[in-house]
């Protein structure tokens, strides 16, 4: 980014990349825990969740790159190791070691409510101070309020008994 469109930053701008490369690698995280979620899904309503579970893998990925974009106007380097998106992560990663597709849409909801957190805080710490930050985690929050929505709506209808 140009010289004036970091001035404009009315933030620490190393705190700020330290928070965006934390979120940075709970996208990836999320990413891998959805798209293997996909592959291993079975059970009741194995179809349509896992075809939800593949979208939103790649809405996520699609989230780590808005992320890595403003990383690199602001001057940042995203984190270059699996290892370090583990470490620095603020939601973790849980195994979907039970394929069953109930135990995904848990697992996955927890995933979403931490993101909404995460989310929420990045937005406090940027709102009013750097519009263009905000404006991006606004579009990712969304997005991420959605994807609860989803998940939360399957495990709903997975109450509904088939007739
Ligand atoms: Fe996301
Ligand atoms: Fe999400
Ligand atoms: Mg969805």
């Amino acid at each position: 980014m140009g010289t004036k469109g970091r001035e404009i930053v009315g933030v620490d701008v190393k705190k700020l990349l330290k928070l965006l490369n934390k979120a940075y690698a709970d996208e990836w995280l999320a990413y891998y825990q959805y798209w293997v979620g996909s592959k291993v899904a079975a059970g009741r309503m194995r179809g349509i969740i896992a075809e939800e579970l593949a979208e939103h893998a790649q809405e996520e990925l699609a989230h780590a790159e808005l992320l890595v974009n403003r990383m690199a106007q602001l001057g940042g380097t995203p984190l270059l190791t699996p290892e370090a998106l583990l470490k620095e992560s603020n939601c973790g990663y849980d195994a979907p070691t039970d394929p069953d597709t109930r135990a995904l849409l848990l697992q996955n909801i927890k995933g979403e409510q931490c993101a909404i957190e995460t989310y929420r805080k990045l937005y406090d710490f940027v709102k009013g101070k750097d519009p263009i930050t905000e404006k991006l985690i606004l579009q990712i929050l969304e997005d991420e309020v959605g994807h609860e929505e989803d998940l939360e709506a399957m495990l709903e209808d997975m109450k509904t008994p088939v007739k």
